[in-house]
């Protein structure tokens, strides 16, 4: 469903969902490029969007002082790749200046490719903490998965993070049967032994894919924790970084293990969150096509800050209770990942 933006609403929290959740968590994804191809999240040729209908990183900023001023807490900015955006390091100095204005925390998803040369600039910006997508500690598998990915890289962006002092370093691993499952552990361990968080995700059905059929590749979240417990030993934690993940503590270790369980453990009940695409359209939710075109409002009215919440606003009357993912069949959303901002 796709709505115009403008009609404002009377309500004195201006972003409460008509469930009554209150939205205070943006993630925007600032380009649909990126220099992976994740079998996952793209399909081997993707089309990418012309530059004119990607947000502009003034329109981006713009959008998150106004998201800032409408009580939003915390920004995560993702893609695509986020780092392989030209100028992205002022998007994340403007960004970072709303830490004055009441926004909590700025925090980055990334692959990690680019770490290596942008990890002490983010720190500087006042990014908070990074998710680090690592599917694989294996090169040829890594390879296979990302498609063009090189884990070399990647594992020295993460060393660059570490020493760059950020308050907490997160790996994401999404595990697929057949293709990563039997490295749960490994990487579990890898996270423990460097002091990192890790999440393990459920694959969502974003996109037509041809590389494998999701349904069989499903392994689920209590599968994955099954394995660990063999070697670990888990505690149930209540903690939450805002996000869908499920933590687990584990004896003698400092680092919590994640499960992110579209699948398995619906998410949706306290959701605090939407997303805003590369292209500006304010998605309401990750599993569904209900959404507001920012864009439109951003380039009909420049400078006009009080419209663009306004907008805002009035999408919370869209926001869907949640998603419909199934496992079989063809996906319901036709967007990849890359699109959505994951
Ligand atoms: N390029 C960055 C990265 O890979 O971290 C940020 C964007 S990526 C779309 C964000 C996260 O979404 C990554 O952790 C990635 O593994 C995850 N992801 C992508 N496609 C997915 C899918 N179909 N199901 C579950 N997670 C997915
Ligand atoms: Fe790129 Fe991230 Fe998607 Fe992989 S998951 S293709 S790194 S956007």
């Amino acid at each position: 469903m796709h709505v115009r933006a403008g009609s404002p609403v009377s309500t004195t929290t201006p972003l409460v969902d008509r469930f009554g959740r209150q939205v205070n968590y943006v993630r925007i994804s600032v380009t649909d490029r990126c220099d992976f191809r994740c079998v996952y999240c793209m399909s081997e040729r993707m089309h990418f969007l012309p530059r004119a209908r990607v947000l502009t990183l003034e329109e981006l900023a713009e959008l998150g002082r106004a998201f800032v001023e409408l009580g939003i807490r915390k920004i995560r900015i993702t893609g695509g790749e986020p780092l392989v955006r030209s100028n992205v390091s002022w998007l994340f100095q403007e960004l970072g200046r709303l830490r004055a204005h009441g926004l909590a925390e700025l925090v980055l998803t990334t692959n990690g490719s680019q770490l290596e040369r942008w990890a002490v600039t983010l720190k500087e910006a006042g990014v908070a903490r990074l998710n680090i997508s690592l599917d694989s500690l294996k090169p040829e598998r890594f390879r296979r998965i990302t498609r063009i990915g090189e884990l070399e890289k990647v594992l020295r962006g993460i060393q660059v993070a570490q020493a760059a002092g950020f308050e907490r370093l997160k790996l994401n691993a999404v595990i697929l049967k057949h293709r990563n499952h039997d490295e749960v552990i490994d990487l579990a361990r890898f996270a423990l032994d460097q002091g990192l968080d890790i999440s393990f995700i459920e694959e969502m059905p974003l996109g037509v894919l041809s590389d494998h059929d999701r349904a069989e590749s499903y392994y689920s979240s209590d599968a994955i924790r099954a394995d660990l417990e063999k070697v670990f030993s888990l505690t149930p934690t209540t903690e939450s970084t805002g996000g869908p993940s499920r933590y687990y503590r584990v004896s003698g270790s400092g680092s919590r293990i994640g499960f992110i369980s579209p699948h398995s453990h619906h998410f949706c009940g306290d959701c605090n969150r939407v997303r805003v695409s590369a292209e500006g359209r304010l998605l309401l939710c990750l599993g569904q096509e209900h959404s507001v075109d920012l864009r439109h409002v951003l380039r009909a009215h420049p400078s006009d800050r009080e419209r663009l919440k306004q907008a805002i606003i009035a999408a919370m009357a869209i926001k869907p209770h949640g998603h419909e993912f199934q496992l079989g069949g063809q996906p319901v959303i036709l967007r990849h990942m890359s699109h959505t901002g994951g």
